[in-house]
């Protein structure tokens, strides 16, 4: 059993309050860091985290300052004193209501104060595992944490979540889930787009077909798929399907020369 809710909508808001109606912002709580932390320059005397996740990002927290030796020097040469932002009620970049591509809104995990954000200046979005060191998103991991560095396709090496992407229970809320939370704070942080590989609108038949193709590609190296649309997908396999087509023609032509395929085409089709 995981540990955390798992990463769709209404598990979220089962477990941390829904957005929509502010009530996950009615249950954060000072988290005190055990070494000092900067936002923007400034010291940052506590987190306000969502209560069920405090204690894991205080245990998180407290394990890094020991992997620190208790060092703030340490701390901040490695800057894991760069704090860049946790609870923020706002949508996941692209899925805004009223969104161009129709997709459902969607809030981001920061919405239910359950995701923070480090150093987004070194980790910032698509920068692989950026400059993310390993005792953090080990501390983080022992918590039952998701990294975003871990994600698929494009990555967001400063962001760490309590959520889980194992395996839910109802795999129909599997495929209306953005494999990617991408998570900057609007106002402090640099790169921010959002990126949901796998899967913006919709479930069903389309999203498994968009997960298939968005996998293929990032298996050869190519990322950045994540954002088709129902339409483009349509596109691209019109175009495979015409592409056979031709090629068979084109085949047929070689191997059996223009005037059997004439007769064959008048034959059968004509
Ligand atoms: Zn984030």
């Amino acid at each position: 059993m995981p540990r955390w809710p798992h990463d769709d909508p209404a598990s979220l808001a089962a477990y941390y309050g829904d957005p929509e109606t502010g009530a996950p912002g009615k249950q954060l709580v000072p988290v005190a860091p055990p070494f000092t932390m900067y936002y923007a320059g400034k010291a940052v005397p506590h987190i306000m985290f969502h209560r069920k996740a405090a204690p894991a990002l205080t245990a998180a927290l407290d394990d890094i300052w020991r992997a620190c030796g208790r060092n703030q020097a340490t701390v901040d040469r490695l800057r894991i004193s760069a704090f860049s932002g946790a609870y923020n009620p706002r949508y996941v970049r692209g899925y805004e209501p009223g969104n161009p591509e129709g997709r459902t809104p969607r809030w981001s995990n920061h919405a239910y104060g359950a995701a923070i954000d480090f150093d987004a200046d070194h980790n910032g979005f698509n920068t692989g595992h950026g400059t993310m060191p390993q005792l953090v998103i080990d501390a983080f991991k022992r918590q039952g944490a998701l990294w975003g560095g871990d994600y698929q396709g494009r990555t967001d090496p400063m962001h760490f979540e309590f959520c889980s992407r194992e395996a839910a229970s109802k795999p129909a809320t599997l495929m209306d889930v953005p494999q990617t939370d991408g998570d900057t704070d609007g106002d402090a942080a640099p790169p921010a787009v959002e990126t949901p590989p796998a899967s913006p609108s919709a479930g069903g038949f389309f999203g498994r077909l968009r997960n298939w193709i968005v996998t293929s590609a990032s298996g050869v190296g190519l990322t950045g798929l994540g954002a088709l649309t129902n339409g483009e997908v349509v596109a691209m396999l019109l175009g495979f399907v015409l592409l056979i087509i031709v090629g068979s023609f084109l085949v047929a032509l070689w191997l059996w020369g223009k005037q059997n395929v004439a007769d064959w085409i008048a034959r059968h089709i004509a």
